[in-house]
């Protein structure tokens, strides 16, 4: 079972969207004029109804995007794809909504509210400000403190039963009450935007929240009374931690993190990091190095070479065996601090309107 709080490490992405009905990005492609690179690349690989966000963003109709945060720890590369997409759809027009949910941290991970603001707001929040993301007419805003939300999702309660919520993420009879609400608190925040205004909403995840999105659809269906559209999703792949398994905010040596400073240590972790390259220099020269199994070459897919070609050029070196991984583990590090040092300037100056976002 994959739900929002338990990933196992190896997910069959294929296997998962035959099982639960998510159709192939790939096959909507061609209907966006100009799609992210996260989109031409395969790293956003399925979606639920993106044909109505399509719609608005070539007829230049209304819609929402609605990404919700649990601040637990620093927030590291794997987070950022996620700001990358909402950067892309602000460009188009999109309504921003960024619900954090303290409740269900609360609930779930046994994180007081303080905590969680302080970590939103400083950790989340600058970040998300110092990458680009225009939160000035966004919707920012903690579920505690939001009203609307809270009342809706009283009202969502009463349309879904016990058994459904066992079924859809396992609760156990240990489960506490707030925890078996927090996913009815998500599913509010996903429909609310349409309370004010009916329009399509698109919620950018990874396959471990797609329970919720299931939930929200299913939920959108049975209230008539509202005429809410039913959502529509994205779902794009984990990134790999750097030794191999998921990337993680708890386990350092597996993630960058964005307010790390160019080191020795972040040297070390990016040159000792599990590559595709073969185990001799000689071999790697003779067949080449498999970056489809090389994080390095992950760090370029997803944030480091935005460039299509340039990223064409570093695969076909690598296949033919002409870039050995030294060579290229030193080009990454470079590249890394060159985004991490404009980053870190970036954030001095987002840190000071983060907090303002939440006044
Ligand atoms: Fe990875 Fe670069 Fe080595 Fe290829 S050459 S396997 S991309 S580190």
């Amino acid at each position: 079972m994959i739900t929002p709080w338990e990933v196992s490490e190896e997910i069959d992405y294929k296997e998962t969207m035959e099982k639960f009905g998510i159709k192939p990005f790939k096959d909507i492609l061609n209907k966006l004029e100009n799609p992210h690179y996260l989109m031409r690349r395969g790293v956003i690989f399925g979606h639920r109804d993106f044909e109505k966000i399509v719609e608005c963003m070539r007829e230049g109709k209304r819609f929402a995007v609605v990404s919700g945060m649990m601040p637990s720890g620093r927030m590291h590369f794997g987070h950022k794809m996620v700001v990358d997409q909402l950067i892309y759809y602000q460009s188009h027009n999109a309504e921003i909504y960024i619900p954090i949910a303290d409740l269900e941290a609360y609930w779930a991970r046994e994180m007081d509210f303080e905590r969680t603001k302080k970590l939103a707001v400083e950790e989340y929040i600058t970040n998300y400000i110092a990458l680009g993301l225009n939160l000035e007419n966004a919707h920012v805003y903690l579920q505690s403190k939001n009203n609307v939300v809270k009342d809706l999702s009283l009202r969502l309660a009463k349309r879904v039963n016990l058994s459904e919520m066992k079924a859809i993420y396992g609760f156990t009879g240990e489960t506490n009450i707030g925890h078996l609400f927090a996913p009815i608190v998500q599913v509010a925040d996903i429909l609310h935007p349409q309370l004010e205004e009916r329009m399509p909403v698109l919620v950018p995840v990874g396959i471990d929240q797609d329970p919720h999105i299931r939930l929200t659809r299913d939920i959108a269906g049975r209230c008539k009374e509202y005429n809410f559209i039913s959502p529509s999703s994205t779902y794009h792949r984990f990134m790999t931690g750097l030794t191999g398994g998921k990337m993680s905010s708890s386990k350092e040596e597996t993630a960058i993190f964005l307010s790390d400073k160019p080191s020795k240590e972040l040297r070390k972790k990016v040159m000792s990091c599990k590559t595709g390259g073969r185990e001799t220099l000689e071999e790697h020269k003779k067949y080449g190095g498999i970056p489809e199994r090389c994080i390095v070459y992950e760090l370029y897919l997803y944030h480091l070479v935005e460039d299509d070609r340039e990223l064409m050029e570093i695969y076909e070196n690598c296949k033919s065996g002409e870039l050995t991984c030294g060579k290229c583990k030193k080009m990454c590090y470079e590249k890394l601090v060159e985004f991490l040092e404009d980053l870190n300037e970036k954030r001095e100056v987002a840190r000071e309107q983060a907090w303002d976002i939440l006044k």
